[in-house]
C-alpha cells in the first residue's frame, strides 16, 4: 500500500499522501483501520505484504509510520518511522535499544518531566547515569561529556515548560564528536515547523498525543530514525542489527509497546491537518504573548516568537515558525493558581497541542515529578497551550483571569 515515493514533495503533500495510497482492493481513499491481530499465510511463511502478527506490523500502523517518516524528512533525508502506545513508550524503547548499563545520558535541565523521570528513575535503576545541563550553554554541554560513556545527548527545543531554544546543529556536532547519538524531542515544534534530522540529529521523538494527534483524543508516540546510523559504541542489537533503526525495530517488536490500529488511524488523521492547525496555533500564540507582555500583572512571558525571548534569533533560523506553546510568570504561586482557576475559555488541564486552549500550573501539575530536582520549575509559572479558537476570546479570557476587577 505504500508504493508511491513522495520524496521531494512539499511538507503538506508528504504528510497527506506518504504511506496512504488508496487501498488496492477497494480504492478506499483513507487507509482502513485494520482491526486484526493476525494474517493468513499462503503456506508457511507465505506472508502477504510482510504481515504476520499485529505487534510486529499492522497496515494502519505502517501507514502512520511511513507518513511520520516522510513528514520529518525534507529533501533527500532518509528515515524510518515507528509508532508507539505513548511518547514515553517510544522513549523507553529507544533508550533500551541504544543504552547498556554504565552508559551516560546528557539531558536538558528543563526537560519534559516524564522524560527526566524515565531516564533518572527507571533507567537509573538499571545502571544508566545522567547529567542535566542547560543546553543553551554549549561549553557546559561539552564539559558534561564523559568519554566512552556518553551515548545519548537528549535535546528538547523548544523546552517544556520554559520554551528554551537550543542549537540542534551545534549540539549534533558535540554529540557526534563524543560518539553519542543526538536525540531531539520535537513534540513542541512538530514536523511542520522543525526537522531535526535535517539539522544533524539521529533520532526524533514525538509525543503524538500533542500536536500531531491534535484533538486531545488519542495517546501515542513516535520515533523517526535517520537511515544507517550506527548504534553508539558499535554494539549490535540482540538480533544482530548494527544500526539504530534496526535496533529500534527489534525492540519495538520484542517489548511490544506499539500503537494500536485505531490510535494509529486517529493519529494519521491528525497529521494530515497539522500544517493548517499550526498556522492558527502560532498566530493566536503570538497575539496572546503580545497581550501578556504588556499586562501589568505579568512579570515575564516566555514565547520564542517574541523579540524579548533569548532564543528568538536561533528559533527564527532553525524553525519555520514559533509554535503554539507559551508560559508566563505572575509573581507568586498563589497568583498563578488563581489565574489557572479563573479562565473559562482556557480549560485547566494537563497536556497540550489540541484545538482547544489549555492552561495549567507546571509546578503542581505536569512538572510535579521534578520538584526538588535540578529541573524544578518556578512556582509562579503558568503554561498555556494556545488553541485555534478566536484570538480575541482567548485574550479577553486571560484578561479577566489576571484581573477579575475588570469583569463587568
Ligand atoms: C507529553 C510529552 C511527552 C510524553 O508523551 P506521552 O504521549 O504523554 O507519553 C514527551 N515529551 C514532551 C515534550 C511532551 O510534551
Amino acid at each position: 500500500m505504500t508504493n508511491h515515493d513522495w520524496t521531494g514533495a512539499g511538507y503538506s503533500t508528504r504528510a497527506i499522501h506518504a504511506g496512504q495510497d488508496p487501498d488496492p482492493t477497494t480504492g478506499a481513499v483513507v487507509p482502513p483501520v485494520y482491526l486484526t491481530s493476525t494474517y493468513k499465510q499462503d503456506g508457511v511463511g507465505g506472508l502477504r505484504g510482510g504481515y504476520e502478527y499485529s505487534r510486529s506490523a499492522n497496515p494502519t500502523r505502517t501507514a502512520l509510520e511511513t507518513a511520520l517518516a516522510a513528514a520529518e524528512s525534507p529533501g533527500d533525508v532518509k528515515a524510518h518511522g515507528f509508532a508507539f502506545a505513548s511518547g514515553l513508550a517510544a522513549e523507553d524503547t529507544l533508550l533500551r535499544a541504544v543504552l547498556r548499563p554504565g552508559d551516560h545520558v546528557i539531558l536538558p535541565d528543563d526537560a519534559y518531566g516524564g522524560s527526566y523521570r524515565l531516564i533518572a528513575r527507571v533507567f537509573g535503576a538499571w545502571g544508566i547515569e545522567h547529567t542535566a545541563v542547560d543546553l543553551t550553554d554549549l561549553d557546559a554541554v561539552a564539559a558534561a561529556v564523559r568519554p566512552d560513556a556518553t551515548r545519548v545527548l537528549w535535546v528538547e527545543t523548544p523546552t517544556n515548560p520554559l520554551l528554551g531554544i537550543s542549537d540542534v546543529a551545534a549540539l549534533a556536532a558535540i554529540a557526534h564528536d563524543a560518539g553519542a547519538l543526538l536525540v531531539v524531542d520535537n513534540t513542541f515544534a512538530t514536523p511542520y515547523l522543525q526537522n531535526p534530522l535535517a539539522l544533524g540529529a539521529d533520532v526524533v521523538v514525538h509525543s503524538t498525543t500533542k500536536y500531531v494527534g491534535g484533538h486531545s483524543d488519542v495517546v501515542g508516540g513516535a520515533l523517526v530514525v535517520a537511515d544507517e546510523v550506527p548504534v553508539p559504541g558499535w554494539r549490535t542489537a540482540p538480533d544482530g542489527a548494527g544500526d539504530v533503526a534496526g535496533a529500534v525495530r527489534f525492540h519495538q517488536n520484542a517489548s511490544g509497546a506499539v500503537a494500536d490500529p485505531f490510535a494509529a488511524w486517529l493519529t494519521l488523521r491528525g497529521l494530515k491537518t497539522l500544517a493548517v492547525r499550526m498556522d492558527r496555533h502560532q498566530a493566536n500564540a503570538l497575539a496572546v504573548a503580545q497581550f501578556l507582555e504588556q499586562h501589568p500583572r505579568v512579570t515575564r512571558v516566555l514565547y520564542p516568537g517574541l523579540e524579548s525571548h533569548p532564543g528568538h534569533a536561533l528559533a527564527a533560523r532553525q524553525m519555520r515558525g514559533f509554535g503554539g506553546m507559551l508560559s508566563f510568570q505572575v509573581g507568586s504561586e498563589q497568583a498563578a493558581l488563581d489565574v489557572v482557576a479563573r479562565t473559562r475559555v482556557f480549560t485547566l488541564a494537563e497536556s497540550l497541542g489540541g484545538v482547544e486552549s489549555l492552561i495549567e500550573h507546571p509546578g503542581r501539575m505536569t512538572h510535579a515529578s521534578v520538584a526538588g530536582s535540578a529541573l524544578e520549575v518556578p512556582s509562579d509559572l503558568v503554561r498555556v497551550s494556545v488553541g485555534i479558537e478566536d484570538a480575541n476570546d482567548l485574550i479577553s479570557d486571560l484578561g479577566q483571569a489576571l484581573d477579575p476587577s475588570l469583569v463587568p
